[in-house]
């Protein structure tokens, strides 16, 4: 009887509590969910005053364009050259300067070509008198014999029309007169079916018996710069020189044809291969607090073309990724995963600086997440290309209203390039921030390739706008 009556009290009193212990739980859900709330609001304030830090330190202190300054200070950086092994020794120290936890290098075989003094190329007519042309050897190209070589000229516009005139080409000089097309408003897409006739014209004409061949620069300008670029040979073909020729030349080549289509070219060139030497990749990083295996990667290259010192293609995108990394620090930022900047070597004479590093063994203890690869000029950014699919474009646009005021009009998949394609192959996501590129070819391989073509501003836009998606990244993965 007591017991029922103790029993009874215990209901009693545990019916009398219940709303009391329910309503306890609720209040203890809401406020467990109302600091969850308070955690992710406070992790998006975090993430906006960083963003916000970044943009100000960079826009006004622009660093990316001393960078520039100082890696375009040693002239031409052609691979294996005594301008691209300064460079190297350069960007190490702008890397420590830049505050990098860690820098070294690590070897890269390159191809050492040179040009030689001397590049020439005359129009010979009885109509007219003679006129000089303004040229430059492409890259691979051998150079002539001591004498030079003389022959007339074959025009063509495409490789369909070389295959038509076959039987006028042996013992010719071979003249790829293909503009860019200028209705195309991607540059790139544009220089990259005129580029054809530079990368393979000279092999193709060699099939029909070409002594050599002038292709028509690349760019949508007119005027008397000679843009070089590299070619690939077919070795079970006749190797024969090969030059680019300035737009305005081509211009007039081709009415000096219609003239007298007997005259002959001239050409004498010293260029010339002296073979494989081992030249480096640069590379800074700022180690990763919680996951420092796991690296968020954005790089160009430090190798150019000579006849200009290379500040568009490429020392912008090595200043842009130095800059990134000071960007983070001088932030005060701890970033969760590494920050890596890579300079490569070798983008323009084969890649092997993007294949070399992919291979090294020191990437076995490492997880690339994404590789950022910029290589389209140091104009002001308008977008950003990924890899990753949805779930990566989706991630990017829950930041794309702190990019908007910078530039970034949009993001969708693409971008990469030559030196992370390597690291594309084992799965690692790459992409590129895209800059403006209709006044990229105007410089692209010529002598007009020089830090003046480059505004400060427009660069720093690019370094700020990477910096705070390299961050971002670190912090929330892929
Ligand atoms: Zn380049």
């Amino acid at each position: 009887m007591k017991k029922l009556n103790q029993s009874r009290l215990v209901l009693q009193l545990l019916i009398f509590l219940l709303p009391a212990v329910i309503s306890s739980v609720l209040v203890q859900i809401a406020c467990f969910r109302g600091s969850e709330g308070n955690e992710a609001n406070k992790k998006v304030a975090r993430l906006e005053s960083s963003f916000e830090t970044i943009k100000n330190l960079g826009l006004t202190q622009e660093k990316a364009y001393d960078y520039l300054k100082i890696i375009t200070s040693v002239g031409g950086r052609l691979t294996g050259s005594p301008e691209a092994e300064k460079a190297v020794e350069l960007a190490v120290g702008l890397l420590e300067g830049a505050g990098a936890d860690r820098v070294w290098t690590e070897p890269v075989r390159v191809r050492r070509w040179i040009r030689g003094g001397q590049e020439t190329a005359l129009v010979r007519s009885r109509k007219f008198s003679e006129q000089k042309l303004q040229i430059a050897a492409l890259g691979n190209s051998p150079g002539t014999s001591e004498a030079g070589l003389q022959a007339k000229v074959v025009e063509v516009r495409s490789f369909e029309e070389l295959a038509e005139l076959k039987n006028l080409v042996k013992d010719r000089i071979v003249f790829f007169n293909v503009p860019m097309d200028r209705t195309l408003t991607d540059s790139f897409l544009a220089y990259g079916r005129a580029a054809q006739f530079r990368v393979r014209g000279a092999s193709e004409a060699a099939r029909y018996g070409a002594r050599a061949v002038l292709v028509r620069s690349m760019t949508f300008r007119v005027d008397d710069y000679p843009h070089t670029g590299l070619i690939t040979y077919d070795e079970t073909l006749p190797i024969i020189p090969a030059v680019a020729l300035s737009t305005a030349d081509a211009e007039r080549l081709h009415t000096w044809l219609q003239e007298d289509p007997e005259l002959e070219i001239f050409i004498k060139l010293d260029c010339q291969f002296l073979g494989e030497i081992t030249s480096a990749n640069v590379i800074g990083e700022l180690r990763g607090q919680l996951k420092p295996e796991e690296v968020i990667l954005v790089g160009g290259h430090l190798d150019s073309w000579d006849l200009g010192s290379g500040a568009h293609d490429d020392a912008a995108g090595c200043a842009v990724a130095i800059e990134v990394l000071r960007l983070i620090k001088e932030a005060g930022l701890k970033p969760d995963r590494t920050v890596r900047a890579v300079l490569f070597m070798d983008e323009e004479f084969g890649g092997t600086g993007g294949q070399a590093y992919a291979r090294h063994e020191n990437r076995k203890k490492e997880k690339h997440l994404v590789a950022l690869e910029q290589d389209r000029g140091g104009f002001v950014p308008i977008g950003l290309a990924i890899g990753g699919g949805q779930k990566m474009l989706k991630k990017l646009q829950t930041i794309q209203p702190y990019l908007q005021p910078l530039g970034i009009h949009w993001i969708k998949p693409g971008g990469g390039g030559v030196d992370v394609a390597p690291l594309a192959e084992q799965g690692v996501i790459t992409g590129s921030l895209i800059p403006d590129s209709q006044k990229y070819f105007d410089f692209h391989h010529s002598a007009l390739d020089l830090p003046e073509a480059v505004h400060p501003r427009e660069l720093e836009l690019q370094a700020v706008v990477l910096a705070m998606v390299v961050y971002f990244l670190t912090q929330k993965g892929v």
